[in-house]
C-alpha cells in the first residue's frame, strides 16, 4: 500500500473525526488542549466553530507519514531544535519538526519526487523554522495558526501542503470552484503568493489564478470558468466574482488566511466572514498573522477547529538584528531637507524605500524629489493596478531605485536587496515600525533604517528605545530624554551623525 493509499484508513478522516474529537455528544464542539512544548503549560480552550457536516461528501486531508529520522528524534532533541530556531508550539499531539527536506515525507511517488526537485532548483538548503514545524502540522490535515512574518518562508509552509491536498482530491468538474482558497490583504501580496504557487505547483499541473481588484475582470473570469484548483484572492474582488456567479466556494477544503492582522487592520472582517461562511465547516483552515492582537485571536477562535499554533521568533516585538537603526529627532518642516541630505549621503544606486503616512504626502514628496532630480516613484492604494505593477517592476529592476510608499507596501512586499528604509513619517504603531524596517536586511543581507521622529511621535519613544536596545543599537541622548518624558530638543539639533552610517556608505551625513 502506498503512502497515499494509507490515507483512506486514516483515523482523522471525516467519519472518525466526528466522534474522535469530542465533537457532538459530551464535550460540545472543539474542546481542545493547548500545550506549549517550551513552557509545558496545558490549558483547555473552547473552539466555537460548529461542524455541521450533514450532506457533505467526505474528503481526505491527513497525508502525514513521519519519516524514520524524524521519529527517532528524542524529546530533548525536539526541544533543543525548537529552542534554537525560536519555534513555540501549542496544541494537542504536536508533530515533531522536520529538519531536512528529505524528511518532510511528501506523499505519493510523483510528489515525493517533484516537490524536493523544485526546492533544490530554487536553491533552498533546509526548511525555514516555519516550514520545519508547519509542514508536518499542515500535512496532518489539522487547522493551524501560524504567527510568522513575510520573509520567514511561510508562503511555502502553506502552499506545499496545499499542493499535496489538491493532488489527493477528485479532479474538478465543469462548474466547480477552487479546492484551495488563499485570502490575502493586498494585490501585491496576492501576486507574490501566486508566483510561488506557479513555481512550485507547475510540475504537479495544478492551475491557479489570482483574483484582485483594480484590473479588468475579463481574464480573471475566464480563468475561473476554465477551472482552477487554487485561487489566491483579495476579499473584495472575490466577493464580486461570487455575487456574479463566476465561481463558488463549494469545493474549497483548504482555506488559507494570510496576514489576518493586516486584513483586519484594513477593515476586511465583514468580507472575510461572508467568504468563510460559504465554505464547508470541515475544511482545513490555516490562519497566518505576523502579530496576535485580541481581534485576530477572536476571529481565529471562530474559524478554527482544534488548531495547532506555531509561533516563530520571540513573542516580544523585535527588530531584525541585521538592520542598523538610526533615529533622528526633527521637526516636521525640517524633514524634506534632511531627506535630501540623507539621500546625497547614501545614494549609490541601491534600492531605497521611503515610508510616508499618507497617499497625498507620498505624491507630494515624490514630485518634489523628482523635480530635484532624484529617481523616485511612488506606490500607494490610490494608484491603478497597472501603475503599481509598473512602479514595483521599475523598483525591483533598479531602474527607479527610490520608491516612496504608504503602509500598503510595508507588509508582504518581497523585494530583494532593499538596502535602506527611511521612515519619513513615523508609523502609527511599533509593530508597523518593525515591519517597515524589515523590508531591508532580508535573506541574510545587512540593511539600514533611518527614521525621522518628531514631537508628535513622543508617545512611541519608550517602546522605540526598547526595540533599539534589544537589537543592540545606540539610543541618542535626545531620544532617551524623550523616552523619559522630556520635550524634544530645539530644531536642528538632531542628526544621524553620531550613530554611524549605513552599510556600504563611504560618506558622512549630518
Ligand atoms: P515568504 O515568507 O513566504 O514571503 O518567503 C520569503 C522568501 O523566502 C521567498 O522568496 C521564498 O521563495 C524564500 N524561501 C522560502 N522557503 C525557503 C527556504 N527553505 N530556504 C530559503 N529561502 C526560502
Amino acid at each position: 500500500m502506498s503512502r497515499y493509499d494509507s490515507r483512506s484508513g486514516d483515523p482523522s478522516s471525516y467519519r472518525d473525526r466526528r466522534s474522535d474529537s469530542g465533537f457532538g455528544a459530551s464535550t460540545g464542539y472543539g474542546g481542545s488542549v493547548r500545550s506549549s512544548s517550551s513552557r509545558n503549560s496545558y490549558e483547555v480552550v473552547e473552539s466555537p466553530r460548529k461542524l455541521d457536516l450533514d450532506g457533505l461528501t467526505p474528503f481526505e486531508k491527513n497525508f502525514y507519514v513521519e519519516s524514520p529520522a524524524v521519529a527517532e528524534m528524542s524529546d530533548r532533541e525536539v526541544e533543543e531544535y525548537r529552542l534554537q530556531r525560536e519555534i513555540t508550539v501549542e496544541g494537542l499531539d504536536v508533530p515533531k519538526p522536520v529538519k531536512s527536506f528529505r524528511d518532510v515525507g511528501f506523499p505519493g511517488k510523483t510528489l515525493a519526487y517533484l516537490l524536493p526537485k523544485e526546492i533544490t532548483k530554487a536553491g533552498f538548503v533546509e526548511p525555514t523554522p516555519i516550514q520545519a514545524q508547519g509542514w508536518p502540522m499542515a500535512l496532518r490535515g489539522r487547522d493551524l495558526i501560524g504567527i510568522a512574518e513575510t520573509g520567514s518562508g511561510k508562503t511555502l509552509a502553506y502552499l506545499l501542503p496545499a499542493i499535496v491536498h489538491v493532488n489527493a482530491q477528485p479532479i474538478l468538474s465543469p462548474g466547480d470552484g477552487p479546492i484551495v482558497l488563499v485570502l490575502a490583504p493586498t494585490r501585491e501580496l496576492a501576486v507574490q503568493i501566486q508566483n510561488e504557487c506557479t513555481k512550485f505547483g507547475a510540475s504537479s499541473k495544478i492551475k491557479n489564478t489570482c483574483i484582485y481588484g483594480g484590473v479588468p475582470k475579463g481574464p480573471q473570469v475566464r480563468d475561473l470558468q476554465k477551472g482552477v484548483e487554487i485561487v489566491i484572492a483579495t476579499p473584495g474582488r472575490l466577493i464580486d466574482m461570487l455575487d456574479s456567479h463566476h465561481t463558488n466556494l463549494r469545493r474549497v477544503t483548504y482555506l488559507v488566511l494570510d496576514e489576518a492582522d493586516r486584513m483586519l487592520d484594513m477593515g476586511f472582517e465583514p468580507q472575510i466572514r461572508k467568504l468563510v461562511s460559504q465554505i464547508r465547516p470541515d475544511r482545513q483552515t490555516l490562519y497566518w498573522s505576523a502579530t496576535w492582537p485580541k481581534e485576530v485571536e477572536q476571529l481565529a477562535r471562530q474559524f478554527l477547529y482544534n488548531p495547532y499554533k506555531v509561533i516563530i521568533g520571540s513573542q516580544d516585538l523585535k527588530a531584525n538584528h541585521a538592520i542598523r537603526q538610526h533615529v533622528d529627532i526633527v521637526s516636521e518642516n525640517q524633514k524634506y531637507n534632511k531627506l535630501v541630505k540623507l539621500l546625497e549621503d547614501i545614494m549609490d544606486g541601491s534600492r531605497i524605500l521611503i515610508f510616508m503616512d499618507t497617499k497625498k504626502g507620498c505624491d507630494q514628496i515624490t514630485r518634489q524629489l523628482r523635480m530635484d532630480g532624484w529617481p523616485a516613484l511612488s506606490i500607494h492604494g490610490d494608484k491603478s493596478q497597472a501603475e503599481r505593477d509598473w512602479v514595483l517592476s521599475e523598483f525591483k529592476a533598479g531602474k527607479s531605485p527610490i520608491m516612496t510608499a504608504t503602509d500598503v507596501a510595508a507588509r508582504g512586499l518581497d523585494v530583494k536587496d532593499v538596502k535602506y528604509v527611511i521612515n519619513y513619517d513615523f508609523p502609527g504603531s511599533l509593530e508597523d515600525y518593525v515591519h517597515r524596517i524589515g523590508r531591508t536586511g532580508r535573506a541574510g543581507a545587512k540593511g539600514t533604517a533611518y527614521t525621522f521622529f518628531t514631537a508628535a511621535n513622543a508617545r512611541f519613544a519608550k517602546e522605540l528605545i526598547s526595540i533599539l536596545e534589544e537589537a543592540g543599537q545606540k539610543v541618542s541622548p535626545d531620544l532617551a530624554a524623550m523616552g523619559r518624558g522630556a520635550p524634544p530638543p530645539p530644531s536642528g539639533h538632531g542628526g544621524f551623525r553620531d550613530r554611524g552610517r549605513g552599510h556600504g556608505s563611504g560618506r558622512s551625513w549630518n
